[in-house]
């Protein structure tokens, strides 16, 4: 039987279903991508677009992973502050890294338009506080990120402006973003899928890669097949298993989890959020929420460190959503579903290549929505500047010397012999 999606509202309201099939026998490629999420699926796109052969492993179905169940909030900058980026690569590294996150947003909203995707984006999102500490919190980091970051497109909001937005009690500031957004993740990711499968990706599901063979070039195996490929992208994040300890190692799988209520209309819905835009505190441990394109609240939050959900799961979001909106007791929760981030220690994306032809991205620390789509394009340029710059030497016909390895420098020395005189007349 083939893997289920998560039974999400996501699942319920996908626009496309696609039916790939399991990888058997022996396959080549010049790209073989693990995982089918936006980082992978973008990769993927992005390499068969530059004219390179890629094959898709999935162990589960496209988009099966977090990219199929997230909050769908698509957020400038990482999950960790620019202050702690600074300390770790120095600031102008973190400038960059900084400029990569607003692009990664430029390149969602660009990726909707270019391939056509209906996946309800929205503009606008807000930071919110819930105490004097976070109100200074928010004030510094829009002085930070307006006075250092050249980033403009932010409003402070007192508690008054905040309520006027969001109708809830709880919040006492608000830092708005009308160049973040929020989107329909997993029709997103199908939406990239299709256009991959458009360029001539080939997609498998239920094909687990269960155990790499490295060299040049890398050999990749399934329950029933095999890919030879000169490049490897993983793009994983919170559920490979067992497949690369030593980047696993460096993350830890954390669940985090969402109801979605009955429709409540566009009148109710534009009461709680004005002008439907989306939401998170800034807490540890926060809670993150927006209204979907049929007019449903998301309401997401809570941690399970042990990857195991919460009793009753759909009391326990309906509460903690009534807790912010006391207006919602009523409404009938239809799903509730959770998934796995990937958290790293210092909470900074890690991104790199296990041998020179493995690339990965991971850890995205639950910000990853729009930094995936930067993440699968960043490998696919390396693996295409590297091979596409690479090959232009690999056209230069170059001939053996004449006699072979045994006489070619005798036949060496005659010829120069030869123009050395030639020169001399
Ligand atoms: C509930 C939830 C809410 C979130 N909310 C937000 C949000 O609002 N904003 C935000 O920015 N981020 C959010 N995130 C985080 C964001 O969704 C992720 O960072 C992002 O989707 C990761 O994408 P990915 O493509 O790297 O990985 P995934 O989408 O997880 O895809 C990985 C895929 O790899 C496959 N796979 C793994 N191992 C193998 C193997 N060995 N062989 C073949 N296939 C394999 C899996 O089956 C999976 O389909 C949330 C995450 C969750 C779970």
């Amino acid at each position: 039987m083939k893997a289920k999606h998560t039974n999400s509202y996501y699942a319920a309201s996908a626009n496309h279903s696609f039916d790939f099939p399991t990888l058997k026998g022996a396959h080549k490629a010049d790209v073989c991508v693990v995982g089918s999420g936006i980082t992978g699926a973008t990769a993927a796109l992005e390499l068969a677009n530059r004219g390179f052969k890629v094959i898709v492993l999935e162990g589960k179905r496209v988009g099966w992973g977090a990219s199929g169940r997230s909050g769908g909030q698509a957020i400038f900058g990482w999950a960790s502050e620019q202050s702690t980026l600074e300390k770790l690569v120095g600031k102008s590294d973190a400038r960059k890294l900084w400029d990569m996150s607003v692009d990664a947003l430029t390149l969602t909203k660009g990726n909707i338009k270019k391939y056509n995707i209906d996946c309800d984006w929205r503009d606008g999102m807000v930071h919110l506080g819930v105490k004097p500490r976070h109100d200074r919190e928010l004030k510094a980091w829009y002085d930070d990120l307006r006075e250092n970051y050249d980033y403009h497109s932010l409003e402070l909001w007192d508690q008054e402006q905040t309520r006027e937005h969001i109708a809830s009690d709880r919040y006492t500031s608000g830092m708005f973003d009308s160049n973040s957004g929020h989107l329909h993740p997993l029709n997103y990711t199908l939406g990239l899928v299709k256009a991959a499968k458009e360029a001539g990706v080939e997609f498998y599901e239920q094909s687990e890669c269960k155990k790499i063979e490295h060299g040049d070039p890398a050999t990749l195996f399934t329950e029933h097949g095999t890919v030879e490929a000169n490049h490897v992208v993983l793009a994983c994040n919170a559920y490979m298993d067992g497949l690369e300890t030593k980047l696993e190692n460096r993350v830890m799988p954390v669940g985090t989890y969402i109801c979605a209520t009955e429709p409540l209309g566009e009148e109710v819905t534009g009461q709680l959020m004005k002008d439907h835009i989306s939401a998170c505190d800034i807490n540890f441990v926060l809670d993150y929420f927006r209204c979907s394109g049929d007019h449903r609240m998301l309401f997401g939050g809570r941690v399970s460190y042990s990857g195991v959900a919460p009793f009753n799961l759909e009391k326990a979001m309906q509460s903690r959503m009534v807790d912010i909106y006391p207006q919602l007791k009523n409404a009938k929760i239809d799903f509730a579903w959770g998934g796995n981030v990937a958290i790293t220690l210092n909470r900074a994306p890690h991104f790199g290549r296990i041998k020179p032809n493995v690339y990965f991205a991971q850890g995205f620390s639950g910000h990853g929505i729009a930094a995936t789509g930067m993440a699968g394009t960043l490998m696919a340029e390396c693996i295409a500047t590297t091979a596409e710059r690479f090959a232009i030497f690999d056209k230069i016909p170059h001939h053996p010397f004449p006699g072979g390895r045994l006489f070619r420098t005798p036949a060496l020395v005659l010829a120069m012999s030869y123009f050395r005189i030639r020169d001399m007349l």
